[in-house]
């Protein structure tokens, strides 16, 4: 497929749409009609992103028309449009024709999926100096998922501003994920213990109104705090350990190594448990919450820990967590590669030790946990999806969890929607700044592609430039250096 060759490109494509001759015309003052009853999140979405999208050319004016079905809209430049018909497994439909733009979902999340389409197909019309007026060729698109839970994994790290996080919510939700699993790498303040962050860590009041955009645009945040494994909340291979760094005394709270929770230490549990309270308290309304559990090397080493069977011991100690998740209806999520034995997976990630027998663990796990089964060198063919499969086949919801690789994106997309996985959990890591067409890629991937769509090389420029564009109509106003794109900076020695 050349999608240089249609009309208008749309990221995450839609499943069914018919090009029809002939171009709409917007100019002057827009009317759009929407239903009396429709949430005021969605008029605030429309008038906060509009003016991106019309380089602030057109106006656009919100009116009510109570003979309209819920979820739908209407744009009229002439008569009033149609309201189309959704096919039998549509979530949306739009119809562009003479006289306007017609959309019709099944609820208000589609809905805001349906405006994202209709945003991606204007286009300036180049025949002035200045912009004046947009064209919308004539078309009609059916449109649905083939996976309902389309999630990315954010990590807030120090070097993670607030503008970027913006950006990266706004970009996410446009491209129709669902959810956006957030991840503060100790930089968020929380109560309990001021070593569980930075100095110039964000405060909860300025990651609240970030949640609130991300619920306006219509994806659905999820807590993440490590319980278990990357307890130093910084990465590995630098050696920086939150908590101990600022507070070596503080050891005792986990293992030997600072990088794993101590599980036998009450404080450890007391401290943990009040971060969960802390985390639902500013998350709100949601109904997933990811403990992490990856990479626990040392896991059970003091000699308190080492008295208990060490599978149990993990099992028991997440298990009483979904018990107090559940009381509130949020699902724990937890990474997968502790629950796979090394032996028995190869070619895949399988990271429970001979010592730790973390794998045994599985039978034990209440089946509420839903597994993110992370494979990052994964290129076989998706019918392979072995460790999906086991993950299934022993009870539990899954998501496939690829990172940036086009070709590991596509395997493990691919192999959650063949074998009726629960979704797919993109993640994105520190190269995210390097690597941002990455989460178009993995939007047209977990929305589910055309057959045969597998040209990807001529895809990577082509992302790369209209993620660029699309991130400056979703900030809608001007910026400095700093702030424009998703670096600070042009050059450094590396790359
Ligand atoms: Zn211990």
């Amino acid at each position: 497929m050349n999608t240089k060759m249609l009309p208008r490109i749309i990221y995450p494509l839609p499943v069914k749409t018919n090009w029809e001759d002939g171009i709409l015309s917007l100019k002057d003052n827009i009317e759009l009609f929407l239903p009396e009853n429709i949430d005021n999140s969605f008029k605030e979405l429309v008038t906060e992103i509009w003016p991106g999208f019309s380089f602030g050319r057109l106006e656009l004016q919100l009116k009510t028309d109570n003979t309209l079905p819920q979820n739908s809209f209407l744009l009229v430049v002439n008569n009033k449009p149609m309201i189309p018909i959704l096919d039998e497994t549509s979530t949306y439909a739009v119809c562009v024709n003479a006289n306007g733009i017609a959309a019709l979902a099944v609820d208000e999340i589609s809905l805001k999926h349906a405006w994202f389409t209709v945003l991606q197909m204007l286009q300036a019309e180049t025949s002035t100096p200045e912009v004046e007026s947009f064209n919308v060729p004539y078309v009609q698109i059916q449109d649905h998922p083939k996976m309902n839970f389309r999630a990315i994994h954010i990590c807030v790290f120090p070097e993670t501003s607030l503008e970027f996080l913006e950006k990266i919510i706004k970009l996410t939700a446009f491209l129709k994920y669902s959810h956006m699993v957030i991840e503060f790498w100790g930089m968020l303040k929380f109560d309990v213990l001021s070593e569980l962050s930075w100095p110039q860590a964000y405060s909860k009041e300025q990651i609240r109104p970030l949640l609130e955009l991300a619920r306006r645009m219509g994806l659905q945040p999820i807590p993440m705090f490590n319980h278990w494994g990357h307890a130093a909340a910084s990465r590995a291979s630098f050696a920086r350990h939150v908590v101990l760094d600022q507070n070596p005394a503080l050891a005792s709270l986990f293992e030997i190594d600072g990088w794993t929770w101590c599980l036998t230490n009450p404080e450890s549990m007391r401290i943990l448990q009040q971060i969960r309270a802390e985390l639902l308290e500013l998350f709100g309304n949601i109904e997933y919450f990811h403990l992490g559990c990856d990479e626990s090397y040392s896991h059970a080493m003091c000699d308190n820990c080492r008295k208990h069977d060490s599978p149990t011991l993990w099992a028991d100690f997440l298990n009483s967590i979904n018990a107090e998740l559940k009381q509130r209806n949020i699902r724990p999520m937890m990474w997968g590669d502790a629950l796979l034995e090394p032996d028995k997976w190869e070619g895949y990630t399988a990271l429970s030790r001979a010592d730790q027998r973390t794998h045994e663990a599985l039978e034990l796990l209440d089946r509420d946990f839903i597994i993110s089964d992370w494979q990052y060198e994964c290129e076989i063919p998706s019918n392979e999806s072995a460790t999906i499969k086991h993950f299934i086949k022993n009870g539990f919801d899954v998501v496939s969890a690829p990172w940036y690789d086009y070709k590991n994106i596509q395997t493990l997309a691919e192999g959650a929607i063949k074998n009726n996985a629960m979704g797919m959990l993109f993640t994105t890591w520190h190269t995210l700044p390097i690597r941002m067409p990455s989460i178009v890629f993995a939007s047209v991937m977990a929305w589910g592609k055309e057959d045969g769509f597998n040209d990807f090389s001529q895809y990577d420029q082509m992302q790369r430039s209209i993620c660029g564009s699309l991130c400056r109509k979703l900030h809608g106003k001007a910026s400095d250096y700093k702030n424009a794109g998703w670096r600070t900076f042009e050059v450094c020695e590396s790359v």
